[in-house]
C-alpha cells in the first residue's frame, strides 16, 4: 500500500498521472473524452466494470487529483468537483433530497444559498427552517419527522460567528440528520468537520483554496455512499469543474498551507489593531479573546482564518465614507484573495434585504468586512487607518 503523509504533504504531492514526457508539475487533461484500445475495453469501462475515464463530465484525471488534494486535508473518503462552489451547494441539495423534505440551516449564510432555499428547492416542496447559530436551543425545535439534513456554515460569512462542531455532531446523530458543513471560511487546512460528525464537507474553490483570484470552482467531499449519489446527479447535469479549473487548484493546494498561516498571522494583527482604534465600536475575529465564542474556535479550528469584521463608529454613513477613502485594498465582492478586500456588506452584497433581514443575519449598518491578504501587514494596517481617519471628517 502506498505510503500516506501528513495531509499538508498529501496537498503537495498527489499526482495522479504523468504523460510520457515525465513532467515534473502535473500534466493538464483538456480533453472532453477518453479512447479505448478495443471494443471489450470501451464496453467494460461503460460497465463501470473498468475504472477508466469516460467523459470529462464524469470524470477528468485533473478533477480527481484536486478532488484526492481536498480528501486527503478533509479525511474525506471521497468527493466530486463543481464549476463553482454554488454548484457543489445546489447539486448537494438536489442529489439528496426528495420532494418533501425538510431542511434545517443556520440563518447567516451565503446569500446565494439564500436563493436556493428560499426560492428554488421550495419548487419541489423542500423546505427550510432557519435557526440562530448562537442559540441552539432553537435547534431542537427546529426538527420536524420530515427532517432530512442539517446545513450549517462555521464561520459564518460575513459575521464571523461560530457553531460548536462537537456538539453539533452529537445533535445531528440524535435526530438522524445528514450534517453538511460549508467549510469555505475555514479551509481544509484549519478545520475538519469530518472528524466531529458532518457526513459531506462543502467548498467553494473560488476563495482561500485557489486563493489569487482567478477562477471559479466547488467541491463535496464526504461519506462515500452519498458522494455516489451526487455523483450520480452530476454526472447527468453537467454541473463538472473545467480541467483547467481544476489543474489550477490543485496547483493552488500545493501552497494553501503556508498562505493560510501568512492570511491568519496578518488578519490577527488586523484585527489587534483594530481592537485599539477610536474609529472602531467592535472587532470580531475568531482567535481575539474578546470573539464570544474564543473558547469554541481554539478547540476546532488550528487559527482564525483570514476574515475579520468590526463595526464602524458613524454606522451607514462612516462605512461609505471609509470604503471611498480606501487607497490599497481593493473594494471588490470577491474574499480569500491574496489581496486584501474591503466590504460594507449592507450597502452591497447585502442591500437587496430589508433593514429587518439584515439585522437577522448580523449585518448591521456599520459591520466592515475585511478578508486580509497577503501584502505585507503595516501597509494593509496603514491604508485602513488612514480610511478609518478620513471616515470621521
Ligand atoms: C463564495 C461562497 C459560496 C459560493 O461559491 P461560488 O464559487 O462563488 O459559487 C458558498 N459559500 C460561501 C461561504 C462562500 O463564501
Amino acid at each position: 500500500m502506498k505510503k500516506r503523509y501528513r495531509p499538508e504533504t498529501e496537498a503537495v504531492r498527489i499526482q495522479i498521472d504523468k504523460t510520457h514526457a515525465q513532467e515534473h508539475a502535473n500534466p493538464m487533461y483538456l480533453t472532453s473524452s477518453f479512447t479505448y484500445d478495443n471494443a471489450e475495453e470501451m464496453r467494460a469501462a461503460f460497465a463501470g466494470e473498468l475504472k477508466r475515464n469516460i467523459y470529462s463530465r464524469f470524470s477528468n484525471p485533473n478533477l480527481q487529483e484536486f478532488v484526492d488534494k481536498i480528501c486527503a486535508m478533509e479525511g474525506a473518503e471521497a468527493g466530486y468537483a463543481f464549476a463553482t462552489g454554488m454548484s457543489a451547494v445546489f447539486s448537494t441539495f438536489a442529489a439528496l433530497c426528495d420532494a418533501g423534505d425538510h431542511i434545517i440551516s443556520c440563518r447567516s449564510i451565503f446569500g446565494s444559498t439564500h436563493t436556493v432555499f428560499n426560492k428554488i428547492l421550495p419548487k419541489w416542496n423542500i423546505n427550510t427552517t432557519y435557526v440562530d447559530i448562537k442559540s441552539p436551543e432553537e435547534w431542537h425545535k427546529a426538527v420536524q419527522p420530515n427532517s432530512k439534513m442539517l446545513y450549517v456554515e462555521t464561520p459564518t460569512n460575513p459575521g464571523v460567528d461560530l457553531v460548536d462542531l462537537k456538539w453539533l455532531g452529537q445533535f445531528v446523530k440524535e435526530h438522524e440528520l445528514i450534517l453538511v458543513v460549508d467549510n469555505c471560511f475555514a479551509t481544509p487546512y484549519l478545520q475538519q468537520p469530518i472528524p466531529f460528525g458532518a457526513d459531506l464537507v462543502i467548498h467553494s474553490a473560488t476563495k482561500f483554496i485557489d486563493g489569487q483570484g482567478r477562477v471559479l470552482g466547488g467541491v463535496t467531499v464526504g461519506k462515500k455512499e452519498l458522494i455516489e449519489e451526487i455523483y450520480a446527479f452530476g454526472r447527468s447535469t453537467g454541473p463538472a469543474l473545467s480541467p483547467f479549473n481544476a489543474w489550477v487548484l490543485s496547483k493552488s493546494m500545493e501552497t494553501l498551507a503556508v498562505r493560510m498561516d501568512k492570511h491568519c498571522d496578518s488578519a490577527l494583527k488586523v484585527g489587534e489593531f483594530l481592537s485599539s482604534h477610536k474609529q472602531v465600536s467592535w472587532v470580531k475575529y475568531p482567535f481575539l479573546a474578546s470573539h464570544p465564542q474564543y473558547e469554541i474556535a481554539k478547540k476546532q479550528m488550528k487559527a482564525g482564518g483570514g476574515v475579520v469584521a468590526f463595526g464602524i463608529e458613524g454606522g451607514l454613513e462612516a462605512g461609505i465614507k471609509f470604503l471611498n477613502a480606501i487607497e490599497m485594498c481593493s473594494l471588490t465582492a470577491n474574499l480569500g484573495d491574496s489581496r486584501t478586500i474591503v466590504t460594507h456588506p449592507s450597502s452591497t452584497t447585502h442591500a437587496k434585504l430589508s433593514e429587518d433581514e439584515r439585522l437577522k443575519v448580523d449585518i448591521t449598518p456599520e459591520l466592515i468586512r475585511v478578508s486580509v491578504g497577503l501584502e505585507h501587514v503595516d501597509d494593509i494596517i496603514e491604508d485602513i487607518d488612514q480610511a478609518l481617519i478620513s471616515s470621521k471628517a
